[in-house]
């Protein structure tokens, strides 16, 4: 715990503006997506390189832990300050420093919102194609920590595949410049994909130079309804193998739709069991020859109803269904426990049939969505934590699924990283010796343990 006389050091040292210490300051940014609560000992709003500087330096010398954070929209508490100290909030320090059309490239300030940066892009005629669904709040600095995906990272990557080149301060206070302004670079050890995803643990990111590419002229929507979740898993898996390239992949089953159309105050077609949101992007020529593709798939299916959204207008309205998933079946149960395992793409619809086999069995309410082109499948256990049976049977299900995942080679997160609420969970992707590996090279970049402690391991 941080006292007077040490909050007093930290303001003379960052600045009086940038250091707040009210309880109300601390209990605004105690929590992050997951609803999980820890107070911070102080907030520190960064807004330059200076301040970065001058917070690690504080925290080195008092020996306090430093949590960096963006928007606080993640979702396995990876910006909470679960030891106390310093919350090292970015949104103040949020330029796009430059936007480099010849060489196809951003430099961004870790606060940049990433709608604001693909807004800026698509201006020029270019692409940011990562888009988490949190893109409108979440900023680049969580981005880079998280190794965020998106629907449209089913085609074009995640955001690794943007990072060209990052600046970040190690807990030692030394700056790092990793990376180049190149699509290639083997010159060492590939530091900065190691900082990429690594939860804000290794080092402190201040700038990142981020890989930009042209923009599809045409994007076309479309979503088809199916009256089994089966069908509708089996279906991504035909898209696939189809080669039908789409840019978004994405899947709702029965209970998101139901919680999607009461939120919104629609009516429901009772006979609906799943939907898949497609888009399809390219050239014009590319775009028509992707979707003459497309109708083969769904003619050959059957489905209940194929919609493709004819204006702008109608594509906002497919769109804001698949955006509204996360906030409406919050209204199912008090808690969300929020899995994003991910399996390769030939065993999504046996995965899927197993997960609403597993809710059956157990008596669970699960639902299933997301990006399941890429195998991403957000399986969300809807809880009451005050059900002390139903607790049980979480975990007796979680360890079934986390089991399954890994048996059929897929991995339990996909994007939203480990953080506090994954911990548990390292033992079924990694063995000792990869765990050992891990912390060393934890300890290689922060061998006091004081940049986000309590995390991953
Ligand atoms: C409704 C909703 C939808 C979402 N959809 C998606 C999705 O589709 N895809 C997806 O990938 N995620 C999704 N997320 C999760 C989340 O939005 C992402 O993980 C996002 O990258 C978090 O960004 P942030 O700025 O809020 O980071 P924060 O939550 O503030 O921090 C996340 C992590 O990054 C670290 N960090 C932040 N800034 C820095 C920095 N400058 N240097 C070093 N470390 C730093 C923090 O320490 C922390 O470990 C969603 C979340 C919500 C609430």
């Amino acid at each position: 715990m941080l006292d007077a006389k040490a909050l007093k050091e930290l303001a003379a040292e960052v600045g009086r503006s940038k250091v707040f210490a009210d309880r109300e300051f601390r209990l605004a940014y105690s929590y992050d997506a997951t609803g999980l609560e820890y107070l911070p000992d102080a907030v520190v709003f960064a807004e330059s390189e200076a301040d970065v500087v001058a917070a690690l330096r504080f925290c080195r010398r008092r020996r306090v832990p430093l949590v960096p954070r963006g928007a606080g929209v993640g979702y396995t508490g990876g910006a909470l300050a679960v030891q106390g100290g310093v919350v090292l909030v970015f949104t103040r320090m949020n330029r796009l420093l430059r936007l480099d059309r010849e060489s196809m490239l951003a430099v961004a300030e870790p606060g940049l919102v990433t709608a604001d940066l693909q807004a800026a892009a698509e201006k020029a005629g270019l692409f940011y194609p990562p888009d988490p669904a949190s893109l409108k709040t979440s900023t680049i600095g969580g981005n880079v920590a998280e190794n965020a995906g998106g629907p449209r990272c089913f085609k074009y990557g995640v955001t690794a595949n943007y990072v060209l080149g990052l600046e970040a301060f190690l807990m030692s206070g030394e700056k790092v410049r990793l990376g180049a302004e190149t699509i290639k670079n083997v010159a060492g050890y590939d530091l900065k994909s190691l900082i990429v995803g690594s939860e804000g643990t290794l080092a402190v990111v201040t700038r990142a130079t981020l890989r930009l590419i042209p923009l599809p002229p045409v994007r076309r929507l479309f979503r088809v309804d199916f009256a089994s979740l089966a069908d509708g898993a089996r279906f991504v898996q035909q898209v696939i193998q189809a080669h039908v390239q789409p840019s978004v992949l994405e899947f709702m089953d029965r209970s998101s739709l139901q919680a999607v159309y009461a939120y919104r105050n629609l009516p429901l077609d009772e006979r609906l069991r799943a939907a898949v949101l497609l888009e399809i992007d390219g050239s014009p020529a590319e775009a028509a020859e992707r979707e003459a593709r497309l109708e083969d798939v769904v003619a050959a299916v059957r489905p209940l109803q194929r919609r493709r959204a004819e204006s702008a207008a109608e594509q906002e309205e497919l769109w804001e269904t698949r955006r509204a998933v996360s906030p409406a079946i919050a209204s199912l149960k008090p808690r969300k426990i929020n899995e994003d395992i991910v399996v390769p793409a030939g065993r999504i619809p046996e995965t899927v049939e197993f997960i609403a086999a597993l809710g059956a069995e157990l008596g669970l309410c699960i639902v299933l969505f997301g990006h399941f082109g890429d195998g991403n499948i957000h399986t969300n256990l809807m809880v009451d934590p005050a059900d002390a049976g139903e607790m049980r049977r979480v975990d007796v299900a979680l360890d079934r699924i986390f089991r399954r995942v890994v048996e059929s080679g897929g991995t339990i997160s996909g994007e939203h990283g480990i953080g506090l609420s994954k911990k548990p969970f390292m033992g079924y992707q990694f063995g000792p010796a990869e765990l050992e590996l891990l912390r060393r090279v934890k300890q290689a970049f922060d061998p006091d343990n004081l940049l986000n402690p309590g995390k991953i391991f």
